[in-house]
């Protein structure tokens, strides 16, 4: 299947090229030139497959056409190698756990799928593959670690100095090997600002080959979809739906994690609406308010994934419904918390339903508070593991509740390594050919 630039100032490109360049050449974002739906009778039988059978099923909508079969179930359940089981918090809310990978974060199941698929795409290759990669905190580790070793790959890491949890700071500066992380002086934006510009830059990619594993990238987007679809069929195989409607609440920074969601729609998955809760950086709330969409510079929130003031993936959404302000609306409803309104959700869900959720996944689950109708029930994304928050969350919930999970604590110990560099392309740009 060939992938076309949601600008459409440039030839559409196939599967390999889509992932192995990250952003088309007139700077849009690939988009998969069909969507396949699903047979209503999928949805009959959906509850009796595994996770991972399930997503191999969706894969094989997207990629099938490019990747043969036994290749393909391979990369599918090998990324997955662990669950996202949805954890019942109310009667009618859910939590899907999406921090069960190696970086406790749901970025490990799109970065795990690309650093597999382009293994995959470049085993006869001879040239070094430089994946640049802007992170807001978690993109960060779950790409570098699902990166981790890959012969071939070299992995640069930016993040905005001070602005990540030292927990994650620590995720993807301790690595070594083959990975380098870029502390900039700068915000997440500066950051993506950079690797955006270095996508364009004539000579770097003459002499480079680049490629991006933000979610830009087709190959970590699209594989987001699969979790929507189990958590369909967990909840159908306890017989919670599909007599009520489903809701999904995602908190959104850059709105990949949505826009998969968007798309498994399109594919058929029965969803009545979702909801997209943001932290102050809400450009896409008031666009859903207003019908305007004007980006501005992010602020600093403590849900910090989601500090982002210009999100990629809108482009996305708009393609996807031909511009339609009137189809955005009906698929989706946007809702936004401060900081206040986010620490006083975790403190009330502690109390009275004893589940933690971290500050992002406290933005999903108080929209789905706000949102739910009479016959719906909700799910919303539980994004990280609340302990790569501790700091935040303990300051809620008190000293001591929320243990830190092995995986993290392994990361605690290693050492920081990483190169401080100004926001300037020149800087950045001699860096990389240096
Ligand atoms: C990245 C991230 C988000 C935002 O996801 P998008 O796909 O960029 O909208 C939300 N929560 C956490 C914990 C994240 O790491």
């Amino acid at each position: 299947m060939n992938y076309y630039s949601t600008n459409r100032q440039t030839p559409a490109v196939t599967l390999k090229e889509a992932v192995v360049k990250g952003l088309a050449a007139d700077n849009g974002l690939f988009m998969p030139e069909r969507i396949e739906k699903f047979e209503p009778s999928f949805f009959q039988h959906i509850q009796n497959l595994s996770f991972q059978e399930i997503a191999f099923e969706v894969a094989r909508k997207f990629f099938g056409e490019d990747i043969e079969e036994p290749k393909l179930r391979e990369i599918v359940y090998d990324t997955l190698s662990f669950d996202c089981p949805v954890v019942a918090v109310t009667d009618k809310i859910w939590s899907l756990e999406l921090f069960h990978g190696p970086t406790l974060a749901f970025k490990d199941v799109g970065a795990r799928f690309m650093a597999r698929l382009l293994n995959h795409f470049l085993e006869k290759s001879d040239r070094t593959v430089n994946v640049l990669v802007a992170t807001s905190g978690d993109t960060g580790s779950a790409v570098a670690n699902g990166f981790l070793g890959v012969e071939g790959i070299h992995v640069f890491v930016l993040y905005p100095r001070g602005k990540v949890s030292d927990i994650q700071e620590k995720q993807f500066t301790t690595l070594g090997k083959n990975i380098t992380a870029l502390e900039i002086d700068g915000t997440f934006d500066d950051c993506q600002q950079l690797v955006k510009t270095a996508f364009l830059d004539e000579e770097l990619n003459r002499r480079l080959t680049l490629t991006s594993a933000n979610s830009i990238n087709v190959a970590r987007f699209l594989p987001q979809s699969f979790y929507y679809f189990n958590a369909w069929a967990r909840l159908k195989a306890q017989g919670v739906i599909p007599s009520r409607e489903l809701v999904f609440s995602v908190p959104s920074g850059n709105f990949g994690n949505l826009t998969a969601g968007l798309f498994a729609r399109e594919m058929g998955l029965p969803v009545a609406r979702f909801l997209a809760a943001n932290n102050r950086n809400d450009v896409v709330y008031q666009y859903l308010q207003t019908g305007k969409y004007e980006p501005r510079p992010s602020v600093e929130t403590i849900a910090n994934a989601m500090d982002v003031g210009a999100p990629s993936n809108f482009a996305r959404i708009l393609d996807l419904y031909g511009n339609s302000y009137e189809k955005i609306t009906s698929a989706m409803k946007g809702f936004r918390y401060t900081d206040e309104e986010i620490r006083q959700t975790i403190r009330t869900v502690f109390e009275q339903n004893g589940y933690l959720c971290d500050p992002h996944g406290a933005c999903g689950y108080q929209a789905l508070t706000e949102a739910l109708e009479e016959n719906q029930v909700g799910v919303f994304l539980e994004t990280a593991h609340p302990a790569k928050f501790t700091g935040t969350v303990e300051a809620v919930v008190g000293n001591g509740n929320v243990p830190l999970p092995e995986k993290l604590a392994a990361f605690v110990k290693g050492e920081k390594q990483s190169v401080p560099l100004g926001k300037s392309f020149p800087e950045f740009k001699s860096f990389l050919l240096g």
